[in-house]
């Protein structure tokens, strides 16, 4: 694949049909091994991103042997790990909330197909993509921080978890056979929303920094994981008291943090995983 610099910022990279296509440099390309080149598309922008050759091979053992950790991804706090640490952020300040308010409400009023319209869907767009971007940012870091301090790191499996924590029927003690809202269909969407833009990002970001540092990630199935008591293994819906807490109703274990406990039940099933397989970590 060929690559010309233009400039400082400027280079030019040649693409198949396209010919030569000029784009902003984000890093140096100097001496670097061109493999691939994967065009995108982000709302107005087109992005090219380089596949190259760094020459980093994965190191054999980690510089932390015998540490795990694991990782609950959920609804109350971003990252809760089997620590009991609790990682969490807000992406967007309480005053570009207020004016994301205040712009959809001036969006809803302008004369569709105006240019006034445009500029109000052009400002409300840029906020979602400063919101996005920070959470990108914030999944770089905490994934970076728990693979440099941990072998081993153990999270669910995506594909499962938006199975397993569906809303559940509540039926109408008036009317047999019918049902009262309970909220699926905005849980749901909560749930692919954070899922699928927040969470994937962490998972990619954990499996890119792990190349660097040899940890081990390790996927495991999330079912029961929230409902099960990391002491004593018993399941229990009724043990979860609220999406924040946890209080076993078969022991008398002190209360946790819900998605603390969570992440507690995926480190074991992890490492119950590896050691399946003859590898002691
Ligand atoms: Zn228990």
């Amino acid at each position: 694949m060929a690559v010309q610099k233009l400039n400082r910022r400027h280079a030019r990279v040649k693409l198949p049909k396209l010919g030569w296509v000029k784009f902003r440099a984000s890093r140096s390309l100097d001496g670097e091994t061109i493999r691939s080149a994967t065009v995108s598309r982000d709302g107005r922008h087109w992005f090219v991103s380089l596949l190259v050759d760094d020459g980093v091979s994965t190191p054999a053992e980690h510089r932390a042997p015998g540490t795990a950790v694991g990782v609950d991804r959920g609804v109350v706090v971003a990252v809760a790990t089997s620590d009991g640490e609790l990682i969490d952020r807000n992406f967007t300040t309480a005053g570009e909330r207020r004016r994301a308010v205040v712009l959809q409400r001036k969006l809803s009023r302008a004369a569709k197909g105006s240019v006034n319209r445009g500029k109000i869907a052009g400002k409300l767009r840029k906020f979602r993509e400063a919101e996005r971007d920070r959470r990108e940012d914030f999944c770089v870091k905490t994934a970076h921080r728990l693979a440099y301090a941990n072998a081993v790191v153990v999270c669910e499996d995506l594909k499962t978890r938006t199975m397993t924590r569906r809303a559940r029927a509540v039926e109408d003690p008036c009317h047999a056979g019918r049902f009262l809202a309970n909220g699926a269909a905005s849980k749901s969407g909560l749930n692919r929303a954070i899922l699928g833009k927040g969470w994937y990002r962490f998972e990619r970001a954990l499996t890119s920094v792990s190349r660097y540092t040899g940890t081990q990630v390790i996927k495991v199935p999330a079912a029961f994981t929230s409902l099960r008591c990391s002491v004593c293994g018993h399941v229990d819906p009724k043990s979860r008291e609220s999406q924040a807490v946890f209080r076993c109703t078969h022991c008398s274990r002190p209360a946790e943090h819900a998605e603390v406990n969570a992440a507690k039940n995926i480190m074991a099933a992890g490492l119950l995983a590896v050691s399946a397989c003859g590898d002691d970590p």
